[in-house]
């Protein structure tokens, strides 16, 4: 499967996406979203989500064209509900609202609940790094039992991502942003279609012994059924030992508990994810001016200064391996695997898109 460029390959995204039901500019906000994860190398939050949303529409668990609900609001916090609208559509307002309250009250916290798949956590980071605002999200998916904590194997928690973004005046902002299991779901699924395997001991059977085969996950389902973690009876393990089994308790409290959203389980539950959000404007904690700014930017240059440990060439701070995949894929290309190719196809035919027209718009006829 050869390359596609990004712009061609949003076009195809966004063209499924109308042809199932959303309007133009949620198309291209979605396909921009799943286009951009795997611009910066998160391949597992990208396109290859797209069948599944698809599907998701047709069974009525996300809805095109939904906004929020302001549930509960004060000056400095909002209670919000996304109504099951598009990640990509209720993440962005949830964090516009934080934005706006914290540049007035200087610092904001905002619960998002019942939203569609909000995709790659540090979007949202970066949306607020972009307004100059330090953020911190708590994130779980109800509904997505699939990881295993410390001591424990069977599913309790969903992936939980954790994110904090760092916004520089003069340069790009620092942006962590990781699942609380050893992958995220979306790398065993990338796994599964044959995109890059995973790490040795991503996984625990159901025997309780350590696995990197996506079966553990998704079971033997044959080569036509898609991967579906409600066959597998494995589990991912949480990263961290006990420590970020901690940290993915937490995402699921805040995330889940707190926001109203619900944590992961127990029993059955929709998929929806839920993110609590805090907001901090630099400059109201700040006695002395740019202090923040040169600390900061004094302190990532003595970070990296560390000299590489063996097999290391650099010391790399988060956001940076993102931003140089990004410049990489933006010149060359977007490599996709023909599986995930093809679920696209798919995804584009299941809504009246052709397979021909999505080819020739991707510039491969
Ligand atoms: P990952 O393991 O690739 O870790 C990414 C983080 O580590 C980034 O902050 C990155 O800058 C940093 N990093 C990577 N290599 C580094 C290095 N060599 N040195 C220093 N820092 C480095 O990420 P992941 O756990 O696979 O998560 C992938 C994506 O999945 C994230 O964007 C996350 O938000 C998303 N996610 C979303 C959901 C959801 O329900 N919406 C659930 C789970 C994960």
């Amino acid at each position: 499967m050869p390359d596609i460029a990004a712009d061609r390959l949003t076009n195809v995204v966004a063209a499924v996406f109308r042809h199932a039901g959303c309007d133009d500019a949620e198309s291209l906000r979605v396909a921009d979203n799943l286009v951009t994860a795997n611009l910066t190398g998160h391949d597992s939050h990208g396109v290859i989500r797209t069948l599944r949303y698809v599907d998701w529409m047709a069974s009525g668990l996300i809805k095109a064209g939904q906004g929020i609900r302001i549930a509960k609001e004060s000056p400095v916090l909002a209670v919000v509900d996304g109504q099951m609208g598009f990640g990509q559509t209720v993440a962005p307002l949830a964090v516009d609202i934080g934005i706006k309250k914290a540049k007035e009250m200087e610092v904001s916290i905002v619960t998002l609940k019942n939203a569609g798949h909000i995709g790659r956590v540090g979007a949202w980071a970066e949306q607020a790094a972009a307004e100059g605002l330090v953020s911190i999200h708590f994130v779980n998916a109800r509904g997505s039992e699939l990881v295993a904590p410390f001591g424990g194997r069977e599913r309790r928690f969903s992936t939980a991502p954790f994110c904090v973004g760092v916004p520089q005046p003069d340069g790009p902002p620092h942006i962590l942003d990781f699942a609380t299991s050893i992958v995220a779901e979306g790398k065993v699924l990338v796994a599964a279609k044959g995109g890059k395997a995973l790490p040795e001991g991503a996984l625990i059977d159901e025997e309780g012994k350590s696995s990197q085969s996506p079966d553990a996950l998704y079971g033997l389902a044959g080569p036509d059924a898609p991967p579906d973690h409600r066959n597998g009876k494995g589990a991912i393990r949480a990263m961290g030992e006990h420590k970020g089994s901690g940290l993915a308790l937490m995402c699921e409290l805040l995330g889940g508990s707190l926001t109203g959203n619900g944590a992961a389980g127990p029993g059955p539950r929709n998929f929806a994810n839920g993110m609590l959000s805090i907001y901090l404007t630099i400059d109201a904690f700040m006695e002395e001016d740019n202090f923040f700014a040169e600390d900061v930017k004094g302190y990532i240059d003595f970070v990296k200064s560390s000299t590489p440990a063996a097999g290391h060439t650099e010391v790399l701070v988060p956001g940076e391996p993102e931003r140089a995949r990004k410049a990489e894929r933006l010149a060359n290309g977007v490599p996709i695997a023909d599986i995930a190719w093809d679920s696209i196809l798919q995804a584009g035919e299941k809504s009246g898109f052709s397979r021909a027209d999505a080819v020739e718009m991707a510039g491969l006829a």
